[in-house]
């Protein structure tokens, strides 16, 4: 891996995309099956079981290993749902989400699969996009991303009856991000197999159930919007050098699932986003 600075520097950016660049290349002319399948042994690096009872934010900068990954750990359900989230008694979950059953629904999930701890980190998009929709509210006051991020962190964390684990700090101060992946892995860490996986986001899409599973659609695009904006390689992004969707299967079933929750959202980008499918 680059060794990046800490600004949001030109510089810095045009190295990362010049080092990732010739893996992009062989994902989008090779596909990514036959790039992992060349490279096996270290690709299944990226696939362990997972371990981790801590569930982290999709970002491609946060730490992985084998931890459970959503847009700031399910924050984003808050936009939809309109949940203040300073109000959200986190103390009597059931009392305070008894309108909004999309969040109560995920954090159960959660809670069956053994998730107890929480972290959040700095700089969130997804943060960023729930302060945006605070402030927006006329009578609720106003809140940062970094503050949203946090806050939210730490509630799930009561909710789940673990520990919030922190705010973190991410590198670069920019998003290099060149891929979403679409994990059906029990754990996914593309930053354990860098010669096989391009740096990208990751959603946990086994950990969105019913009701919720189109929303993990969601946050694929929500993921390629951050890096098609202002803080990732925005314009950079085109037909040549397409953002990839990329469903990790364990299963030919899963695969097609995978695509077919996809497809829609790949044609919204107009041919910058190419969707491809790993059979792990
Ligand atoms: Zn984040």
């Amino acid at each position: 891996m680059v060794e990046n600075g800490h600004k949001n520097g030109s510089a810095d950016m045009n190295t990362m995309w010049e080092t990732h660049s010739p893996l992009a290349e062989q994902v989008k002319t090779n596909g990514i099956q036959k790039v992992f399948d060349e490279k096996r042994a270290r690709g299944e690096q990226a696939l362990k079981p997972r371990q981790s009872k801590t569930i982290t934010c999709m970002d491609g900068r946060t730490e992985k290993k084998a931890k459970v990954a959503a847009a700031e750990s399910g924050l984003y359900l808050l936009v939809e749902s309109k949940v203040n989230i300073r109000t959200l008694d986190a103390e009597h979950p059931g009392d305070a989400l008894r309108n909004f059953p999309a969040i109560r629904k995920f954090v159960s999930d959660l809670q069956d699969a053994g998730i107890k701890n929480t972290e959040s980190h700095k700089s969130c998009g997804a943060g960023d996009l729930y302060a945006q929709f605070f402030n927006e509210q006329k009578t609720w006051g106003t809140m940062t991303g970094d503050e949203a991020a946090k806050l939210w962190a730490q509630k799930l964390a009561i909710m789940l009856g673990g520990d919030y684990r922190g705010h973190k700090s991410v590198e670069p101060g920019f998003h290099p991000e060149r891929a979403a992946y679409y994990s059906f892995a029990d754990a996914f860490d593309p930053g354990s197999a860098p010669d096989v996986f391009l740096p990208g986001y990751v959603i946990s899409r086994n950990r969105f159930k019913d009701g919720n599973v189109s929303h993990a659609a969601k946050e694929m695009a929500l993921a390629a919007t951050i890096s098609f904006g202002g803080h990732g390689y925005g314009a950079r992004f085109t037909k040549e050098n397409p953002f990839f969707f990329i469903v990790i299967a364990k299963t030919q079933e899963e695969a097609a699932v995978g695509r077919r929750e996809l497809e829609p959202i790949v044609a919204q980008f107009g041919g910058r986003v190419q969707l491809q499918v790993l059979i792990a």
